[in-house]
């Protein structure tokens, strides 16, 4: 692996083994009604990886008729919870013990670093899975002390039958970041994983059998997004969509759950996020935080801080570091322990942000460094960075989802928050400085749903996250996402004769 602007891929090159590549509907692995197929693709290399059945609207029919019925007539939701916690417990120790074989199946699938998804994704999706099994037993509705002479309480029930769409990005925390919760609430599930990505949910899927999830409770239908997962978000057995991905794919989930049974829809959509890097910072960390908030995970992040603002006084230090920090930073295979940044996901992607790059340079902001692909097998592209950036610019105004950096100049905080603001997303955005009175007038200015404040790209599962604007609305992480998936029921009865 070398850095910058070359990369060596021919030492890493393996296939892991893939288990799973059917759909999983009612506790079986089963192949697709058409029978039909399609190839998952090595994005180091553009070949094929495997083979999977390619589920289709008559297989979401059938994965959601198994979900109602262990919803309606199953042990699921019935069951205590600490039943439920306890079994999701088992889950989470079993995924846990599988690291060292699913890692390999996000590596390859989407060009994650393989050591990221070892020490990292799948570690914090064990924590998931295990914060929601705690959270199982911990539901409570609240009492009512209505008028004279009336008595009530709540009751919080889980919502039904959930599809999750799901993202390439993070298969694996995208599965437990939806699955978990709702599981937890006693819902049952049918998880559509990107075409990109299916292998770890399937992973899953068999993993959660083993744990002793009921059947039906847990499914997983692969398949593309206009045919099975149109199939989830139209279907009227289908109580509630959960979807991280495209704004454009979100509006179309939301117009079918409106056309349909009216389904709640919960939308986690792209983002054009702001990072404020004041004057009085340290140079070094505000280089460090902002280079990470773009080029991790190859810029395929829905948070990334893709739009940087540096106040005057230290633009030209601050260009000149971000760019020598490129040079030490290696892009190549994903399996090499070596390397920081893999390639781009698929082709669509690599042409689409390359596309950027040249539109970028078109509309005339300055190309620092990188605006390339990497050799000329497989979708890497060189970690880029335009600087004289402005907001009219569609590097300035589109999610790219790669490694692209735009960097921006400011002057005064006034203008920052303004011109920060001046975008239709709204997921998170990033301040930097030493100054607390600053920072907080930042956190408290942004139209986001995540501020960090001197870090980035900073999660815990206690904390809440979501968009503000079009970047969706609903809540991910934290107890609020448990309640996402469930709804409430005011019960209430007259007492008789009484005084109260
Ligand atoms: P996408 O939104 O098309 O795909 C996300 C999921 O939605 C996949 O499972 C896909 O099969 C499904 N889907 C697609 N069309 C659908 C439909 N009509 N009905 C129901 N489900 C459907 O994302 P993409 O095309 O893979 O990527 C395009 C852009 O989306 C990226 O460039 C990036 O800007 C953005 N994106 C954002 C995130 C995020 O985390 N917010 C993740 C992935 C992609």
């Amino acid at each position: 692996a070398c850095n910058g602007s070359s990369k060596n891929t021919e030492s890493f090159v393996k296939i892991p083994p893939i288990k799973f590549s059917k759909l999983f509907i009612n506790g079986k692995f089963v192949d697709s009604l058409s029978e039909k197929m399609f190839e998952t693709i090595d994005p180091r290399t553009g070949e094929a990886v495997a083979r999977v059945s390619e589920g289709d609207k008559e297989d979401v029919d059938l994965a959601v008729k198994a979900a109602r019925q262990a919803f309606d007539h199953g042990a699921w939701p019935r069951m205590s919870g600490s039943e439920r916690g306890s079994i999701m417990m088992k889950f989470a120790d079993l995924v846990e013990q599988n690291i060292e074989e699913i890692a390999p199946l996000d590596a390859i699938n989407a060009g994650k670093l393989l050591s990221h998804c070892k020490a990292i994704e799948l570690p914090v999706a064990v924590k998931i899975l295990r914060y929601y099994a705690g959270a199982a037993d911990k539901i409570h509705g609240t009492v009512l002390k209505l008028s004279k002479g009336i008595q009530g309480h709540t009751l919080k029930e889980p919502i039904g039958v959930v599809g999750c769409i799901i993202p390439w990005n993070f298969p694996t925390l995208m599965f437990f970041t939806k699955a978990a919760p709702a599981l937890a609430a006693g819902c049952t599930v049918v998880v559509k994983p990107a075409e990109q990505t299916p292998h770890s949910a399937l992973y899953y899927a068999h993993l959660a059998k083993l744990a002793g999830i009921p059947d039906g409770v847990l499914n997983v239908v692969n398949g593309f997004g206009e045919t099975a997962g149109a199939a989830i978000s139209s279907h009227m057995d289908v109580d509630k969509v959960s979807f991280t991905g495209s704004t454009e794919v979100g509006r179309k989930i939301m117009a079918a759950a409106a056309a349909s049974n009216l389904k709640p829809v919960s939308l986690e959509l792209g983002g054009k996020s702001p990072l404020i890097i004041f004057e009085d910072a340290d140079i070094d960390e505000a280089v460090n935080i902002a280079f990470n908030g773009i080029f991790y995970n190859k810029g395929e992040v829905c948070v990334a801080s893709s739009r940087v603002y540096v106040q005057e006084g230290i633009y030209e230090k601050f260009e000149k570091k971000v760019v020598e920090k490129t040079n030490a930073w290696i892009v190549g295979d994903p399996f090499d322990p070596r390397v920081d940044q893999g390639p781009q996901i698929d082709k669509k992607q690599f042409e689409k942000i390359l596309s950027y790059i040249e539109h970028g340079k078109r509309e005339g902001a300055t190309l620092l460094t990188g605006g390339k692909r990497i050799g000329n097998k497989g979708f890497y592209i060189e970690p880029t960075i335009f600087s004289d950036v402005k907001e009219d610019m569609s590097i300035a105004k589109e999610e790219i989802f790669g490694p692209v950096m735009s960097l921006m100049k400011f002057k005064t905080m006034e203008e920052a928050i303004k011109r920060a603001n001046d975008t239709t997303y709204g997921l998170a955005a990033g301040v930097i400085t030493k100054n607390l009175n600053v920072a907080n007038t930042v956190s408290r200015s942004i139209r986001a749903g995540f501020i960090w404040i001197n870090c980035y790209s900073r999660f815990d599962l206690d904390c809440p996250y979501g968009g503000y604007k079009m970047s969706g609305f609903g809540r991910e992480f934290g107890l609020d996402a448990l309640n996402q998936y469930l709804q409430i029921k005011s019960v209430v009865t007259p007492i008789h004769d009484s005084p109260w």
